[in-house]
């Protein structure tokens, strides 16, 4: 399988072991257009990521579920979608998001610090504030970052002494529409201190009218590419360059966010000079390639399905954003930084923890190409695979960092 912007078929890994492979730092960028502009954040993962019988992080699958997405400015738009697991239940994740929480948790300070420092609330005439989050999915970990802007805001208007002008504030929690929204709005918190709505639709697209969103977040989602790029549905293909860049979802914000307005995204980011070998993200889908195969050995896929399954996954580097970045007159870089929220974790890897969390994710693009039967199995043989190779995870997963960029 492959993953963009560092992806590789299965069969490519002897070919790719000879070409360097790089962990590069996060990247980020603000958005231009007024004062203030856009902040862009990063949290990295990154994965340039071949295997004995890869997965490509980016491209195609079986028959897609498909849905039309009318956007202000762009034509209308096929986008594939791969809802994560809804519900409550064990594979939820609702239940199985608490990595991705450490890295929201981890943010939280440089968030708070880019709003105390960059984020000019004397500029915004409009009430309510309007904040955004960007591939919510089901919570709660939505709830715990809009929550944390919402103070860190308030604060803001009392530090500049307008507390007789504290605005009300309403979040719009997007996603693709397959989402579980219902369970993300039967679990929004009591307690809250905004107006809730849900905006369904592909960030790919226009969500929002122009100038009318305060503060833009999202995290872990801009990764998801929305269509396969041509050259990894080209099995020679090594690599894809990913339409889904977070600068191209960046540059269609920032149209829609108000003059002096924020972006903060924290994405996956690729690792900088480490060795995919290290890399947990390289080590993770070599495993559950290895999975794949194990499988397709005892007759349960074929090795063909394995070979056509890709990821539409694209992990950024620093550099890569950076350049596009630097590209459109419109965007200019503010801050990166990096974080890894995993090199505090002790103890040795819960297998079978990770497995969940994987398959929280990508249970359904996994059913959609081989079928739900082979779903336990796979993530079964993933978790124990996990637990032979603990002491290779744990030193990578010591190395590895996320960033978050600004
Ligand atoms: N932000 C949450 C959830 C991340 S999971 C957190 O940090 O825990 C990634 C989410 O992005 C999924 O719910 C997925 O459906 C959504 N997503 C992926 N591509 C999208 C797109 N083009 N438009 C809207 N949502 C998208």
């Amino acid at each position: 399988m492959k993953v963009s912007g560092g992806g590789m078929g299965w069969g490519e890994r002897e070919r790719e072991e000879k070409k360097p492979r790089k962990w590069r730092k996060g990247l980020e960028m603000k958005v231009g257009g007024g004062p203030g502009g856009v902040v862009v954040g990063g949290v990295g993962w990154g994965v340039e990521r071949p295997s004995n019988k890869g997965i490509k992080h980016t491209a195609h699958l079986g028959s897609p579920q498909t849905q039309r997405v009318i956007s202000n400015n762009d034509a209308a738009t096929m986008q594939q979608s791969f809802p994560m697991n809804g519900g409550d239940g064990p594979h939820s994740y609702r239940n199985n998001s608490h990595f991705q929480r450490q890295d929201i948790n981890v943010s939280r300070t440089m968030i708070e610090e880019a709003i105390a420092k960059k984020l000019d609330v004397k500029c915004f005439s409009s009430n309510p504030f309007r904040l955004a989050d960007l591939g919510c999915s089901v919570g709660p970990n939505t709830f715990i970052a809009m929550q944390h802007i919402v103070e860190a805001v308030e604060r803001k208007y009392l530090a500049q002494g307008l507390k007789s002008e504290m605005p009300e504030f309403q979040v719009f929690f997007n996603d693709h529409v397959g989402n579980d929204f219902n369970t993300l709005f039967a679990s929004l918190p009591t307690e809250r201190r905004y107006f809730a709505c849900g905006v369904p639709g592909s960030f790919h697209g226009r969500l929002f009218p122009e100038s009318s969103i305060h503060f833009m977040f999202s995290s872990h989602a801009l990764h998801w590419l929305s269509k396969v790029p041509e050259e990894l549905l080209d099995k020679n293909s090594l690599h894809g360059t990913g339409e889904g860049f977070t600068t191209q979802v960046a540059q269609k914000k920032a149209k829609e966010l108000v003059v002096g307005g924020m972006i903060v995204f924290l994405i996956l980011a690729l690792p900088n000079g480490i060795p995919a070998s290290q890399n947990p993200y390289g080590i993770m889908f070599d495993l559950l390639g290895s999975s794949l195969m194990d499988m397709a050995k005892e007759g349960l896929i074929s090795e063909a399905q394995v070979d056509s399954f890709n990821l539409p996954i694209h992990l950024a580097s620093p550099e890569q954003m950076t350049e596009l970045v630097e590209r459109n007159e419109c965007l200019t870089i503010e801050r990166m930084e990096l974080v890894n929220s995993r090199s505090k974790l002790v103890g040795p890897i819960n297998g079978k923890e990770y497995a969940m969390y994987l398959r929280a994710g990508l249970e359904g693009i996994f059913a959609q190409h081989f079928g739900s039967g082979i779903i336990d199995q796979l993530f079964d043989s993933f978790s124990k695979k996990i637990m032979e190779s603990s002491t290779s995870w744990n030193q990578a997963t010591k190395k590895e960092f996320y960033c978050l960029l600004f």
